[in-house]
């Protein structure tokens, strides 16, 4: 595909991302289950009952497809180019845009959200190029300001990524849900971000049993806010145009797949993440076209109440491992940015 998409206001963009099998998933002698035939299929491979995967045919292959399928072989550049940069454009135009990664733990969200320093992801690429956008458009007399806040959401818990500390509490307030006390980190360079966010990611919380690896509980939030101020020589007035684009690695997704409501209901009672759950509420009623959305049943997603439906613009990424042993999980997920596909 040459160029993106074209973006219609409310509508979500339904992206999908294969990874690489990994070494360790090779080891374990794993078969690649996930083909995608095109640019905009992906193909299920179902194994035979019997269970003996060497010996398994290919039975019924399910097909989906989306805005785009991303082969393994999908560099972060072409992800960041179709996915996110024309949401980096509609923020600049003062609007909302949001990009959400959703897959099972290990799926790769967080490889292609923040990457590594050699080969950053979305939120270092969509800052690299807001800042050369803001330097090709630099109309004398505006003023451009572009400030960073990095949150997590844990156990419905919100807590500055940039500033750990004590948990901040929501408020509702003229420039809509905020986390009072969040720090806004000034930014003038792509360079200094992708520091700032791998130390910020440092401090997302861990599991206790397994330190050193982020939790699968954890949704992290960049928030990244555009304003520009036009002066009129003429009229000496102000024009002022602000937008904000939402970048968030979400909780691994695995058994908060429900996309029904009386599944979610079921579901409640056990200790599921809430905020997954509440984001598949909010999109499911976005799907249906009914009035209200439950932005207020989850803090994620109560922050991002400006970010999603309305007048904004989202992508969803689905990441997906092509193993067999992921299989349930990638069917699972699939199912989900499927319906995500409906709004
Ligand atoms: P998640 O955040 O969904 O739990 P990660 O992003 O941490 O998953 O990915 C799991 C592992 O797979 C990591 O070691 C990561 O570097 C690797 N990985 C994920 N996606 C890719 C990719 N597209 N290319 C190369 N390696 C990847
Ligand atoms: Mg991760």
């Amino acid at each position: 595909r040459d160029g993106p998409l074209l973006l219609q206001e409310g509508q979500i963009m339904v992206y999908v991302r294969l990874r690489p099998m990994s070494r360790k998933e090779k080891e374990q002698g794993a078969m690649q289950c996930v083909d995608i035939p095109s640019d905009r299929d992906v193909a299920l491979t179902e194994f035979c009952a019997e269970g003996d995967y060497l010996r398994s045919k290919r039975l019924k292959g399910r097909h989906f497809t989306f805005d785009v399928a991303f082969p393994e072989t999908a560099t972060q550049q072409e992800v960041y180019r179709l996915c996110a940069a024309p949401l980096v454009e509609v923020v600049l135009e003062g609007r909302n845009a949001s990009v959400f990664c959703y897959g099972a733990t290990g799926a790769g969200k967080t490889h292609t959200m923040l990457g590594r320093t050699r080969d950053p992801g979305v939120m270092v690429l969509a800052l690299q190029d807001l800042f050369e956008r803001l330097a090709q458009r630099s109309t004398t007399g505006e003023e451009r300001s572009v400030k960073l806040s990095y949150l997590e959401v844990y156990n419905e818990t919100v807590k500055d990524l940039l500033a750990p500390g004590r948990p901040l509490v929501l408020r509702d307030g003229e420039q809509g849900i905020t986390a009072a006390g969040l720090t806004q980190f000034t930014a003038s360079s792509a360079v200094e971000v992708m520091s700032l966010l791998q130390r910020g990611n440092q401090n997302r919380t861990t599991e206790a049993t397994r330190s050193n690896e982020t939790s699968s509980r954890s949704h992290a939030i960049l928030q990244v806010f555009v304003e520009c101020t036009a002066r009129s020589p003429a009229t000496g007035g102000r024009a002022r145009r602000c937008g904000k684009l939402s970048l968030i690695d979400l909780a691994g997704s695995e058994r908060a797949l429900a996309t029904d409501a009386r599944t979610v209901r079921s579901l409640e009672g056990a200790n599921i993440n809430k905020s997954l759950l509440a984001l598949s509420s909010c999109i499911r009623a976005l799907v249906d076209g009914k009035g209200h959305v439950p932005y207020r049943n989850s803090k994620l997603t109560q922050l991002l109440k400006d970010s999603l439906g309305g007048a904004c613009h989202t992508a969803m990424i689905a990441n997906i491992s092509p193993a067999h042993q992921q299989l349930s999980e990638t069917q699972n997920t699939l199912h989900w940015a499927d319906r995500a596909k409906e709004i």
